[in-house]
Order: C-alpha cells, then sequence, then structure tokens
C-alpha cells in the first residue's frame, strides 16, 4: 500500500468519526427536553387535540392545562414561539412546574415552535442548549432557531406572502411562526401549527393570550407589553401595576400594517385579549461578543455595555447583563399582572393562581429553586 493510500484512510477514517459524532450530538436536538408537570397540571394534551391534522407532524406540540373545568376566565400562554429566546421558554416552564390554579383556567404551550427547537440558526455560533443548576441537580434545557426547522418545511419561496392579507416579507419569514398567524388549514407547516393554536383559542375561548419573547437589546421594542387595540385597557393597567413593584415597561400599540403576527391577527381573528412581550436577550444581539452557554444565562457582554455608553442601545445595560433570571421573572411577573388586572376588573370571572415565583424572589434564589426533580 502506498504512503498516500494510508493517508487518505487515516483522512476517511477521521472524517468518518466526526460525522458520527456530530450526527449524534445533531439528532440528539430532536429529543425534546424533559418537562415536570407540577402540581397544578390536570391534563397534557398535544396542539392535534384541537387540530388533528398535526398529529404525527413535527409541529405538533405539548399543552399543559391547569385548573381544567375551573369556573372563571382562561389565559393561554405561548413560550417557545422562537426557541432562540430562552426567557419565553423559561416562564412556560416554571408555569407549568409551579402554577395550582385557584380560579380559572391556564392553558401553556411551552414550545409553540417545536419544530424551531430540533436546529440552531446556521453562522450564529449558539449553543444547542443551557444548563441550570438545581438543589437535584443539572437541568438542561435546548437553545433552538428562531425559525421552523428547514428539514421539516422547504424550500422557502422567493417572496413570503402572508395568506389571509397579501403582505410580502423576505422568503425565510415563512417559517416564522410569528409572521403565519391566523394560519391555513392545509398551508404551510408554519401556517398550520398558527392555525391550530386558534382552533384551540376559539374552541376553549380563551380570554387572555400572551406570547413570550426576546429581542436584541438594539431592536426598539424591547422590555415591553405589545398590545392589541382590544387588549390595550387591560395591558395598560398591567403596565401600571408592573411600575408600581420598580418593574419597568413599555407599551406599544399593535401596528396595523405589520401581519401574521400573534398580537395582531388573533385580536382580529378570534375573541382572546391577545399581547406580546419582549425582553432584552444579548445571545440574539447582532451586536454580542463571545456566543456561549454563559451569555445565555447572564446577559454579560462588554460590547453591549459599551453599545450603551454609547446611546445604541434601548434598554439599560451595564457590567451586571440581564441574566435569564431576570428575563424570566419580568415575563411571570407580567403574566400575574395580566391576571390580576382581569380578575379586579371581572370579579365573575376571575383568573387567579398561586406558587409562581415572584420577580424578587427568583433574583434573588435563581431558576434552579423552581425546577422540579427529573422524574
Ligand atoms: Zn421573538
Amino acid at each position: 500500500m502506498k504512503k498516500h493510500h494510508i493517508t487518505a484512510i487515516i483522512f476517511l477514517a477521521l472524517a468518518g468519526a466526526a460525522a458520527i459524532v456530530s450526527g449524534a450530538s445533531f439528532l440528539a436536538m430532536r429529543k425534546p427536553d424533559i418537562i415536570v408537570p407540577g402540581p397544578g397540571v390536570s391534563e397534557v394534551v398535544m396542539l392535534s387535540n384541537w387540530y388533528p391534522q398535526l398529529k404525527g407532524t413535527p409541529g405538533d406540540t405539548e399543552v399543559y392545562i391547569l385548573g381544567k373545568g375551573n369556573p372563571g376566565a382562561s389565559m393561554l400562554v405561548l413560550g417557545g414561539t422562537h426557541p432562540n429566546e430562552p426567557s419565553g421558554h423559561m416562564a412556560a416552564i416554571l408555569l407549568i412546574e409551579n402554577a395550582v390554579m385557584t380560579s380559572g383556567t391556564l392553558y401553556v404551550i411551552p414550545r409553540a415552535n417545536a419544530s424551531g427547537f430540533t436546529h440552531n440558526d446556521p453562522q450564529e455560533g449558539a449553543p444547542q442548549s443551557f444548563t441550570i443548576q438545581t438543589p437535584n441537580g443539572p437541568r438542561v434545557f435546548r437553545y433552538g432557531s428562531r425559525a421552523t426547522n428547514p428539514v421539516h418545511q422547504w424550500p422557502d419561496p422567493n417572496v413570503y406572502i402572508h395568506a389571509s392579507s397579501g403582505q410580502s416579507l423576505s422568503g425565510s419569514e415563512t417559517r416564522n411562526r410569528n409572521r403565519g398567524y391566523p394560519g391555513r388549514e392545509n398551508g404551510t407547516l408554519t401556517e398550520r401549527v398558527c392555525y391550530g393554536i386558534v382552533q384551540l383559542i376559539k374552541k376553549e375561548k380563551v380570554t387572555i393570550t400572551v406570547d413570550l419573547h426576546e429581542a436584541s437589546p438594539e431592536y426598539p421594542v424591547i422590555n415591553a407589553i405589545v398590545a392589541h387595540p382590544k387588549a390595550m385597557g387591560l395591558a395598560s393597567e398591567t403596565v401600571l401595576g408592573l411600575e408600581m413593584q420598580n418593574i419597568t415597561i413599555g407599551l406599544e400599540p399593535s401596528p396595523v400594517n405589520l401581519r401574521g403576527l400573534s398580537h395582531r391577527e388573533l385580536g382580529d381573528f378570534t375573541d382572546t385579549l391577545p399581547v406580546l412581550m419582549e425582553t432584552a436577550n444579548a445571545s440574539q444581539g447582532r451586536l454580542r461578543g463571545r456566543t456561549d452557554e454563559a451569555l445565555v444565562l447572564t446577559g454579560k457582554d462588554k460590547w453591549y455595555v459599551k453599545a450603551q455608553k454609547l446611546g445604541r442601545l434601548y434598554v439599560p445595560y451595564d457590567e451586571n447583563g440581564h441574566p435569564l433570571e431576570e428575563r424570566t421573572g419580568r415575563h411571570l411577573a407580567g403574566i400575574t399582572e395580566l391576571a390580576f388586572s382581569w380578575t379586579l376588573e371581572n370579579p365573575d370571572s376571575a383568573l387567579e393562581f398561586t406558587g409562581v415565583p415572584a420577580y424578587a424572589e427568583l433574583q434573588e434564589k435563581g431558576l434552579g429553586a423552581f425546577l422540579r426533580p427529573l422524574p
């Protein structure tokens, strides 16, 4: 055997080993995270329960129902619409693992874009997951992509035309879950998942829908609630309630000419009161430096501190960053305050729960203190 043959065999073997290792790590992303239902969960059903065509597709996803059959109002919380925005995902999980309804019903979808959790955005260098230490050992959660996995929906058109309005956007937005509402039967997978959520809202007559997001610290709509005109009164009271707890939050009306978003279409097409909340996530920002698990968990980034000093950001940013506890705590405080404001105005149709960690408590004890031991 010639020397170059041996070199070729060695390289083939090395390439084969690399493919096996990376392939296994890649396929592991398709295994959903373990979520441990808390004492308040009455039932876990799949979204296909409301839209059977989703059954067996990568878009089908778990719906956790808390306080099923209780009298009172209801709320739907969507986490993981964009799986690279972890505070919404974590807030949904903390609700599932801790909340107990005293009146009304809570529906929680922690992986609103289940397909988006099975891959990462190319060329972003984002971690595939992040680990939270708990008193009972580590818990690992997926850090996914903003969009539906192209393995599940491909190819993208050159131009994405939003079905019910005709609005045109760039082709890749066709896989953006928050541009697909109100969704379409027999549409793309992304549109069908949106359609399934709309069916749930209509069938269960969901009173309030909260879509949890994060945004780059340089994005203008941040640390904010975006509300449909119908939900403006409720959102205003919520903002006042949060400000009284020293949680600074902006209130933005849902733009009329930006279509396909939850806070616009769910209000136009259903009777729910839709709001969307944003927190500041450096790990999805464009100005960030090193991108790793630590950035996801702490939000500490010297380039964002510099950008803040140059007046380029829409949120305060110092050496303390914006830890995941703070961002998740903002979402939970917003949800708690929305329920409180609703109940204050509608005492005959109350929405009340206990067990959800308060903002200060979460900062003090950390996320791990509110995650259950794995079975
Ligand atoms: Zn988002």
